[in-house]
């Protein structure tokens, strides 16, 4: 078990997870990177976030840079999508996203990569399945676990696993050391809900479910044990750093995950809590800048170590610190 090393050797990690203190470090920006597209389209309700293509995300990085952003999670939306059997990923779109952005900024970002199916199964599901209709688990861990080990080989620093799969981290990590990427961390989306506000991504990142919905797999809001125990699995297969999915409405199970798994725990704002903001600014009902400020302050308070936010590019703009 390198953990330790992996969570001190890197000076990105260390800032991110630092406990003391609130800087822009400690935020993680999501940028949608979708094959194809002509056009940067805005995303409904997400103010500030695209959908943008190589050359776009690009530009974007380089003003978020600008803007004192260091950390980054990728997402990569390939336009061909996976057949119902044949079961074929094709790594090739999100792969060229990940050495570009190498290529261009070397180690002045730290450059998460979501890893997951729903944007490549052609149901949108985080999963394949059985003809019968079951989960294929094994199936999924192999393209989960062989996505990480492409994404790792193209430049990605971390690989974020945001499927729910039962087993996905270790399978990850054996993936991961098999392939000598032993110093490559894993920040596993270990304690995601089944949630109403995750619909503005959805249309990001083209994965809503065609049929049914993710309560196969993601947890029951009501189910606060599952909620804590479904985190310490993730530490046990491996995980180095955890993190809570939607971010406030999660609150209450930040300290008891970490004390009892003694990681860094994180939480992400997801987009419906963002676009809530969004839609309450838009209907002259609050001030965005300062209801976004305050809900990092309570998600920090709350004890999360770092935030996903779709406004870590606004952090500098709010007077959230560099250092
Ligand atoms: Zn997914």
């Amino acid at each position: 078990m390198k953990r330790l090393q992996r969570l001190r050797q890197n000076v990105h990690i260390r800032d991110l997870t630092s406990q003391i203190g609130f800087t822009v470090n400690h935020l993680i920006q999501p940028l949608f990177a979708v094959e194809g597209i002509k056009h940067d389209g805005e995303i409904e309700g997400l103010k500030g976030t695209k959908r943008l293509s190589i050359t776009s995300t690009l530009k974007q990085i380089e003003s978020d840079l600008n803007n004192g952003v260091t950390q980054f999670i990728l997402f990569g939306v390939p336009a061909i999508k996976m057949g119902e059997t044949d079961y074929f990923y094709n790594h090739d779109f999100t792969t060229k996203v990940i050495s570009e952005i190498r290529e261009k900024f070397g180690r002045a970002l730290h450059l998460w990569v979501d890893t997951c199916l729903c944007s490549v199964t052609s149901h949108g599901h985080c999963c394949v399945f059985h003809q019968n209709g079951q989960i294929h688990s094994e199936k999924t861990l192999d393209l989960l676990s062989q996505s990480a080990l492409k994404f790792t080989q193209a430049g990605a620093d971390g690989i974020s696993p945001s499927d729910m799969m039962d087993g996905r981290v270790k399978a990850i990590r054996e993936t991961l050391d098999a392939g000598n990427y032993l110093m490559t961390p894993i920040m596993s989306y270990s304690t995601k809900f089944a949630s109403q506000l995750y619909g503005p991504f959805r249309n990001a990142a083209s994965s809503a479910p065609q049929f049914g919905d993710r309560t196969q797999y993601q947890i029951d809001v009501r189910n606060r044990q599952d909620a804590i125990s479904s985190s310490i699995r993730c530490a046990e297969e491996g995980a180095d750093l955890l993190m809570v999915k939607p971010a406030m409405p999660s609150l209450d199970l930040i300290q008891p995950i970490a004390e009892k798994t003694n990681l860094p725990v994180g939480a992400y704002q997801v987009s419906g809590e963002y676009a809530g903001l969004v839609a309450l600014e838009k209907a002259g009902l609050i001030d965005f800048n300062k209801g976004l400020l305050e809900t990092w302050y309570v998600l920090k308070r709350g004890g999360a170590q770092f935030i996903i936010t779709y406004g870590a590019r606004y952090a500098k703009s709010l007077g959230v610190g560099l250092k």
